[in-house]
Formats: C-alpha cells, sequence, structure tokens
C-alpha cells in the first residue's frame, strides 16, 4: 500500500506530468513570467468555467480577501459579519484593514454560516458578509443574498474551499459557488482542489466596475503604468502557476468526481455508527470535499489522532481554535463572543484523508482504524 497523506499532490502530478512539463518549459522559453498570455487565458477559462463575468487573478487567497474589501470601499470601523469556525484568513484581512470582524454561528449539520445569526448581527456599521464554503459545500446563498439585499450589504464568498461546487436556487438555477455574491475568492494553494505547485488566488465577479477596480488594487492602485489612481498592493499570479493551473483546471470536475468518490465509501463504511457523524449532505448544494470531516460523539479525539497517527494514517483538526477565541483577537473583542456551536464543533471535528488518488486498498485500511478506535 501507498504511504496515507492528508493530500497525495505527487500522485497526482505524476499522472499529468507530460503536460505540466511542457507546459511550465514553454513559459521559460517564452520569458512572459509575470502577466501576458498565459496568465490572461487561465483566467478567461476559469471566468467560463465559474460561470463568472470577470476573474482576476492575484498572489494568493488570502490576498484575494483583502482585495475584495479594499475595493469595497471598506473604511475603518465598518463591520463585516463572518463564521469564527473559519480559517483564520477569512477574519485576519479585515482586521489588518481595521475593519471589524463581527462573528457569528456556523450551522452544526453545514459547518457553515448561520443566516439568522447574521441578521441578528447586522448593525449600522455593518458593510459585509463573508460567508465561507467550509470543507467544499455551500453555505445557504439564497437566504444570504437577500439578507444582503434587504440591508444593503456586500457579499465576499470565501470560496477556497468550495471551487467547483453547484449552488441551486430555490428556482432552480444553478449557479458555482465564488460566482453568486458580489465577489468571489478563491486559493490555489497546492492542496487546494484546484492547486497551484505554489501560492496563488483570484477574486471572481460579475461587476464590470468592481472587476477594474480588483484589478487596480492588485497592481499598485494603476491601470495605466506608473500612474497610481488608489492605494492598492501588489499581488500576481505568476506565469509558471497560470499554466499549471490551466491544465489542473481540466482535470477538476474529474477530480471533484474522484474525492466525492472516496467521500462515499466513508459514508457508507460508517453509515449508522452512533460515534461518528459522516458530513451533511445538502439538497442544494453539492460537495466536492475539500475535507472529509467526520463529527465525532463522545469519543476522545487526541486518542484517535494519536491511535490514526501510530497505524499511519494521517488525520487534521480544521481547525483546533476558532477565530473568537484566537488571540490576535482579543482587541477586537475575541473573548466576548458566546459561540456555543462553534465551540461544540471545534472540539469534535477530526478530518480524514481524502484526495484525488485514495484507492480502494488506501481506504479500506483508513477505515479499518477508524472503526478499531471508535468501536472500542
Ligand atoms: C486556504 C484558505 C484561505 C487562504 O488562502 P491562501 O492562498 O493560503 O492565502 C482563505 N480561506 C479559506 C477558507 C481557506 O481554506
Amino acid at each position: 500500500m501507498r504511504p496515507l497523506q492528508m493530500v497525495d499532490t505527487k500522485t497526482q502530478y505524476l499522472k499529468i506530468k507530460s503536460e505540466v512539463d511542457a507546459a511550465v518549459i514553454a513559459v521559460f522559453e517564452s520569458a512572459e513570467f509575470i502577466g501576458g498570455k498565459v496568465v490572461n487565458d487561465f483566467a478567461a477559462n476559469l471566468a467560463k468555467y465559474n460561470g463568472s463575468g470577470y476573474v482576476i487573478p492575484c498572489a494568493n487567497g488570502t490576498d484575494a480577501l483583502q482585495i475584495a474589501l479594499m475595493a469595497l470601499d471598506l473604511q475603518p470601523g465598518d463591520e463585516v459579519i463572518t463564521p469564527s469556525f473559519t480559517y483564520i484568513a477569512t477574519v485576519e484581512v479585515a482586521a489588518l484593514l481595521r475593519i471589524k470582524p463581527v462573528f457569528v454561528e456556523v450551522n452544526p449539520k453545514t459547518f457553515c454560516i448561520e443566516p439568522a445569526a447574521i441578521e441578528k448581527a447586522i448593525t449600522a456599521k455593518t458593510k459585509a458578509i463573508i460567508p465561507v464554503h467550509l470543507y467544499g459545500h455551500s453555505a445557504d446563498m439564497e437566504t444570504i443574498m437577500k439578507i444582503a439585499a434587504s440591508h444593503n450589504l456586500y457579499v465576499i464568498e470565501d470560496n477556497a474551499q468550495g471551487i467547483g461546487c453547484d449552488y441551486t436556487f430555490s428556482n432552480g438555477q444553478v449557479k458555482k459557488t465564488g460566482s453568486i455574491g458580489h465577489i468571489g475568492c478563491t486559493s490555489f494553494y497546492p492542496s487546494k482542489n484546484l492547486g497551484a505547485y505554489g501560492d496563488g488566488g483570484a477574486m471572481f465577479t460579475d461587476d464590470e466596475n468592481l472587476a477594474v477596480k480588483l484589478k487596480m488594487i492588485a497592481s499598485h492602485g494603476q491601470q495605466k503604468k506608473y500612474y497610481h489612481d488608489v492605494v492598492g498592493c501588489n499581488s500576481r499570479l505568476d506565469a509558471i502557476q497560470a499554466a499549471i493551473l490551466d491544465i489542473k483546471l481540466k482535470h477538476l470536475d474529474e477530480y471533484i468526481a474522484s474525492r466525492r468518490k472516496a467521500a462515499d465509501f466513508y459514508d457508507k463504511a460508517f453509515a449508522g455508527n452512533k460515534k461518528i457523524t459522516v458530513p451533511f449532505r445538502q439538497k442544494n448544494s453539492n460537495h466536492v470535499f475539500h475535507q472529509y470531516t467526520l463529527i465525532l460523539n463522545d469519543l476522545n479525539r487526541d486518542a484517535m489522532n494519536k491511535f490514526l497517527a501510530e497505524n499511519g494514517v494521517p488525520s487534521m483538526i480544521y481547525y483546533p481554535v476558532p477565530a473568537h477565541r484566537q488571540k490576535m483577537f482579543e482587541s477586537f473583542g475575541g473573548a466576548g463572543y458566546q459561540l456555543p456551536v462553534t465551540d461544540w464543533l471545534t472540539e469534535r471535528v477530526i478530518s480524514l484523508p481524502i484526495h484525488t488518488e485514495l484507492d480502494e486498498e488506501q481506504q479500506n485500511y483508513i477505515v479499518s482504524k477508524v472503526l478499531a478506535f471508535v468501536n472500542n
């Protein structure tokens, strides 16, 4: 059996090696390392895939979120409503701009932001909502967009874990996550579902004015070289990464299908076990399984993590500390929050290896070790 890993980017690479190697060498030969045709072509292909009017590539997913907040002209003291149960990047960028992150609860089944909690947290200072499509399925976007419209708020989707996910509205319309809010943000970190061989990120929007602004801000606030109209930053996707991503984009649906197959295998193996709750499958959103995350019921998680590790099975806690309990947010009143669902989940979630290269032998082994611990 091949050794187990949380993600196996190497085996995946070997299957597309000839394509990737040729594309990377073509970039070397073109000497067009920053911007240019390869980056533009990838952005156009990704826009088409995602059903978004515009894709603006940038250096990483964290930058995408920061640039989104800057493009919406959010000011120090403004508030953005976000889940606390997320990766720190979602909220760190707000704090960096002196915008106040207001943390709200997630739904205990979907792990995504709870619309009713958003409504309660809206104040005169609220400017935006940042739903996170955590682990690879969608937040309740239809309700969130309605709340946003009725309070005149922006919606920035953190789609770093959700790329490729289809969300179905009650009228039957299907949209990709990241194309629903005013701006969608994603990350091409190597372990993400559409992962580069280095860092990368992108922003999505249908609004032409916003697209122009996002692009400007990512490029030192300039549209015309050396004429800087607004304060921006320097955030670029390089051509080598774009070349690799363009190849992987063609495989994305097949990669998602492999992740789903692996998730189905786990679901079946764990079905009916009262000690573990398998990932919730929503009616209106399919799941792209960036993570396969269990909720443990009356089990010692640390002991399970240790037992699995001793048996060669990696497992991870995403994330061990919710944002509102991070030291970083003490000055933003982090300690004052009461988020029992978030705390409850934080103590009980555990993620198993899931990626495009898992085979049945590996999964059978993982399942046998998980059940050996759980049923002990
Ligand atoms: C990975 C991730 C990010 C940040 O992306 P980077 O490319 O690492 O900056 C932001 N939000 C979520 C939910 C993520 O998973």
